[in-house]
């Protein structure tokens, strides 16, 4: 008896293909073997009547903490979120303890995620050194690593020096890189720890302007035009750099951007109960800024949806609002937290949704087997979700080793039924394959 899989009458919504038809997926040895009328063969049989099937999502933007933060995250309940959420990539960010500025930390990122075996991990690497943001790390010693590194920031720091900046994407652009720069003007941002506007008035906050995000994207645009390198705008957060990125495009400039789960649905009101968990960089911003996101992840200016996905233990978190840490859950939560606010609102189809959750991401690092397209002979990355189902966010059944959820206690639409990384299930019927959960 073989291993082989078939997925019975799911939708089959495969951007990278075309594909948006009803049809029946054979999975075997670790690759699909067969779309379309498959007939029954000494195959395990899944009845996908209503439920979609996708290739895997892929998350650009993940901190899974390890090494140096494993109170908070590890490599193993992080990539085991993403698997519940649907992921079968995804990207650690760098500013772990030690930071992954060398060979040595981002090889033993991506040897941390191959022991895990719940989704492929893709370290990224520092762009300066320390994430000092004052000497360009060894870029090409993690490109031609083991981790083959090809996506590199200092998220959680803005690169400030426009210098250091420029030398990044010249340097990067020799091997076709990506230079991602967490966009945060330094002294603009400067003692700041919520969206500045009518609510941190009110509440007495000192507010980070939209502008400490803007004035850093208009300046790494002009520099990606200067030096043709490829640059990729973290967590959009503003309508003003919408409007910069949608230019910029229109331009030639070789730019993508991603939004959050949370930039595309919550708003700075959230934090007039000065609870934490809605404390994030770049901050949670106004209803218009929201509107603008989802216009943009609609249109395609903003290319992907990425999770910053942030945990926090609660010791660190659960404190004043201005000593606490930026960041929230997001893994598990991102399909839920889209088909809610942008597919059943109707801001956008299935298709987008697949494609900004797995096929443009994919894109954006060079993934190949991931991000479909869901086809003979490619391997079988997969995600298979209940379009319709919904669910109660309840922060204690997470994956995740911390629990700060902005989005605890609420419904949310879609939910994953099966995740498959190579064709083995992470996920499987709604619980972990390995039956933790
Ligand atoms: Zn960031």
């Amino acid at each position: 008896m073989s291993d082989a899989v078939i997925f019975r009458g799911a939708r089959v919504v495969d951007p990278a293909s075309g594909r948006d038809e009803t049809a029946d997926v054979r999975v075997e040895d670790g690759s699909v073997t067969d779309v379309g009328r498959v007939s029954a063969n000494h195959a395990e049989e899944f009845d996908c009547a209503g439920l979609i099937l996708a290739p895997g999502f892929v998350d650009l933007h993940a901190h899974l903490r390890e090494p140096g933060r494993e109170d908070a995250e590890t490599v193993a309940t992080g990539t085991r979120a993403a698997a519940r959420g649907g992921y079968t990539a995804v990207c650690a960010m760098a500013n772990t303890d030690p930071v992954a500025d060398s060979a040595a930390i981002v090889e033993q990122v991506a040897a941390l995620g191959r022991a895990a075996g719940l989704a492929d991990v893709y370290p990224v690497g520092a762009i300066s050194v320390g994430l000092q943001g004052e000497q360009l790390a060894e870029l090409g010693e993690m490109a031609t690593s083991g981790a083959r590194v090809n996506f590199f920031s200092d998220d959680g720091k803005c690169v400030q020096s426009a210098g250091l900046m420029r030398r990044a994407l010249e340097y990067a652009r020799a091997f076709d890189a990506v230079i991602a720069n967490h966009a945060e003007e330094g002294a603009l941002a400067s003692g700041g720890h919520m969206n500045e506007g009518e609510v941190s008035s009110i509440l007495g906050i000192t507010g980070i302007p939209s502008e400490a995000e803007e004035v850093i994207v208009a300046r790494d645009l002009a520099l990606a035009k200067l030096t043709g390198a490829r640059l990729h705008v973290p967590h959009v957060s503003t309508a003003g750099t919408v409007e910069l990125i949608r230019v910029a495009k229109a331009r030639g400039i070789r730019v993508t951007a991603e939004a959050t789960p949370h930039h595309l649905s919550l708003t700075d009101d959230l934090v007039s109960g000065y609870d934490p968990v809605f404390k994030v960089a770049p901050p949670l911003r106004t209803r218009e800024d929201v509107e603008a996101v989802r216009k943009g992840l609609a249109d395609g200016t903003i290319d992907c949806v990425a999770t910053d996905h942030a945990p926090h233990p609660p010791e660190d978190k659960e404190r004043e609002f201005d000593l606490a840490p930026c960041g929230m859950l997001n893994l598990e939560t991102a399909l839920g937290v889209l088909v809610t606010d942008m597919v059943d609102s109707g801001l956008i189809d299935w298709p987008r949704l697949v494609e900004a959750m797995s096929v443009a991401p994919a894109r954006v690092r060079s993934l190949t087997g991931h991000g479909g397209p869901v086809a003979p002979g490619a391997p079988a990355n997969l995600v298979v979700l209940d379009p319709a189902a919904t669910w109660v966010v309840d922060p204690g059944l997470l994956a995740s080793k911390s629990k700060n959820t902005p989005f605890a206690g609420r419904t949310l639409k879609g939910k994953v039924v099966h995740t498959m990384l190579r064709g083995r299930f992470t996920v499987r019927e709604g619980s972990d394959a390995d039956g933790q959960r």
